[in-house]
């Protein structure tokens, strides 16, 4: 199994190969950087002006079908679904498909000050929430879990930034071929 990385309007080459290097290191997976041709204007509300998520998962599904594993969109585009202001990510139950909107995860966006470590902590857990949840899992009680939910960026400040136990041996059910203890 494979993770794919798909940037998406997305630029931060610094961000990607960290994450690539720590994700496999977390998933002991091969990490590849993939690029999906979207057309971003298909999911744009000009009334929102933001993208709407749901949207933008299903186009990358009809252009994934080469990927065999999870595929992980990460994007600058502020994304919503229709019943809430915004969203820092979705994903598809137990699926191929995720998607991560940093735009709310700049610390540029709530107080105006550049904070690059902070920026790269959020990163990373959103992007570990989402592809925990392609894997099955569901929100954890744990706050030291990355599973926790996380409506507000306070709230992903306060969780924890790895799987706790039950969460990641869950995950590691599902790639046991990568984890002979
Ligand atoms: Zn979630
Ligand atoms: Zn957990």
């Amino acid at each position: 199994m494979k993770i794919y990385f798909a940037p998406l309007k997305f630029s931060n080459k610094d961000v990607t190969v960290r994450l690539n290097k720590e994700l496999s290191g977390i998933f002991l997976v091969h990490i590849e950087i993939i690029h999906i041709n979207i057309d971003l204007s298909e999911s744009y509300s000009s009334e929102r002006k933001q993208y709407h998520s749901t949207k933008i998962i299903e186009s990358a599904l009809s252009k994934t079908d080469f990927a065999d594993g999870k595929v992980l969109i990460l994007t600058e585009a502020d994304l919503y679904v229709p019943v809430l202001t915004f969203v820092f990510g979705e994903a598809q139950l137990g699926g191929k498909l995720s998607i991560v909107s940093v735009c709310r995860l700049h610390e540029e966006f709530y107080t105006g000050h550049t904070n690059e470590e902070l920026f790269y902590e959020r990163t990373k857990k959103e992007v570990l929430h989402e592809l925990g949840h392609t894997f099955g899992l569901l929100h954890c009680f744990d706050w030291d879990c990355v599973m926790h939910s996380s409506n507000s960026i306070e709230e992903v400040d306060i969780k924890g930034n790895t799987y706790c136990k039950h969460c990641f041996d869950d995950i590691k059910n599902q790639i046991p071929l990568h984890f002979k203890e």
